[in-house]
């Protein structure tokens, strides 16, 4: 059984939650507190705001340690906000957060008129399946480093990626029907050697 946390501090966390409970080979948990990284063996960041995460980060003394699991091997995956918060490079802004990511993010990328959509895509790097992609003032990737993998584009703007152990993904799969990219994110766990720290 794989343990596999959801950071519970702000926005969509219980989403996630549910999505977990689904998938029989992982034991879901909220994580608040420091100790509560302590034996994970992967950890989701929601969408919410990524500014008012940051800050909770700080304020519960959770940024250090986090950032020091996931360069030593702990598995991650942010979704829309949790993609800020993995990003090296935030457009517009001096202030990052996790600094994990080797992106370049553009927050609500989508302006004022599309602030939310769907779209019903492929994403053959995952699966073959067509899924549906739901964007909330989603942000997109303008750059990349060598090391990270395109896993899908939308319209030409990168909407999710993978470098090592990291995932980040523009869109919500926590608000859809399918488990596709849970099942994904806990496959990649099964994959990946234990987490060193
Ligand atoms: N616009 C939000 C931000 O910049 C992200 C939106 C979301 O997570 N749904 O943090």
């Amino acid at each position: 059984m794989k343990r596999i946390g959801v950071l519970a501090l702000q926005g969509g966390f219980a989403e996630h939650m549910q999505k977990l409970r689904q998938i029989s080979s992982v034991e879901a948990v909220l994580v608040k507190k420091r100790e509560e990284l302590d034996g994970l063996d992967g950890l989701i960041l929601p969408g919410g705001e990524s500014t008012a995460m940051g800050r909770l980060l700080r304020g519960e003394k959770l940024i250090d340690i986090l950032r020091k699991k996931i360069r030593g091997g702990l598995p991650v995956w942010g979704t829309c906000a949790g993609m800020i918060l993995l990003a090296g490079d935030i457009e517009g802004q001096k202030e990052t957060y996790l600094d994990v990511m080797h992106i370049r993010v553009r927050r609500n990328a989508y302006g004022r008129q599309t602030e939310s959509f769907s779209s019903d895509s492929p994403c053959p790097s995952v699966d073959k399946g067509i899924h549906r992609l739901i964007f909330i003032r989603a942000p997109y990737i303008t750059g990349t480093a060598a090391s990270v993998d395109i896993l899908l584009k939308l319209d030409g703007h990168i909407v999710a990626a993978k470098e090592g152990t990291m995932l980040a993904t523009s869109f919500h799969p926590e608000l859809t029907d399918d488990l596709w990219f849970h099942q994904y994110f806990a496959e990649q766990i099964q994959h990946s050697p234990s987490v060193l720290t």
